[in-house]
């Protein structure tokens, strides 16, 4: 078995892409010549880096991030995989379609475009999941959607609407094979959050030589 990192680190130089998402700021407020400990303090939005979306982040009045049972955030997992995949080029419901297995079970989207996090045309350059994709998602009742990109509006509203959350904007998906795993996204526990920073871990099987 062997764990893999899916989360972008914390830093003061993660980007944000919109003006009404806070800047990330870590800044220290207790130095060990001064108060012989090091604490600092974090400032971030609820959905810069890796995090997840709760539906009351695009719909008034529906569930917060809190309210969802935390069995949620460990789950059987399918990766699946669509690298190399070009800018732009919408994944189409005939192309999940292909790959998707079992019913009832989270979903991580490998495109291969975390590697662009970071750059300042990142929201502009990746490859999209289309809206009929997102809709035979639902219809599969995946549990989750994870994936190593953004999600277009469109696409928030399908899968928030019926209560799927997404987690958004993994790294290092290179290391993941397609096929299953169990993925660890554990949100933090913000009291109403309309979503929360997560670390997201995907636990493999290890590979034979
Ligand atoms: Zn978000």
């Amino acid at each position: 078995m062997r764990v893999i990192d899916l989360t972008h680190p914390l830093t003061n130089s993660i980007p944000v892409y919109f003006p009404w998402h806070p800047k990330t700021e870590l800044v220290k407020t207790a130095s060990f010549t001064e108060h012989r400990c090091e604490v600092t303090q974090v400032t971030i939005g609820t959905h810069s880096g890796t995090h997840i979306d709760a539906p009351s982040h695009v719909l008034e009045g529906m569930p917060t991030l809190d309210q969802y049972d935390p069995g949620l955030w460990y789950v059987d997992a399918q990766v699946l995989d669509f690298t190399p995949r070009e800018s732009r080029k919408e994944i189409t419901a005939r192309e999940i379609a292909s790959k998707l297995g079992t019913k009832g079970i989270g979903i991580v989207v490998k495109t291969g475009w975390d590697k662009h996090f970071g750059e300042e045309d990142y929201y502009k350059t990746y490859p999209p999941l289309s809206n009929e994709a997102a809709e035979f998602l639902v219809e599969s009742d995946i549990r989750l959607l994870a994936a190593d990109t953004p999600f277009t509006l469109d696409v928030h509203y399908i899968l928030l609407k019926r209560g799927i959350p997404l987690v958004t904007n993994l790294n290092n998906t290179a290391q993941l094979r397609e096929g299953m795993i169990k993925l660890i996204s554990a949100p933090l526990l913000i009291r109403g959050g309309d979503g929360a920073p997560a670390r997201v871990l995907a636990i493999v099987e290890e590979q034979r030589a």
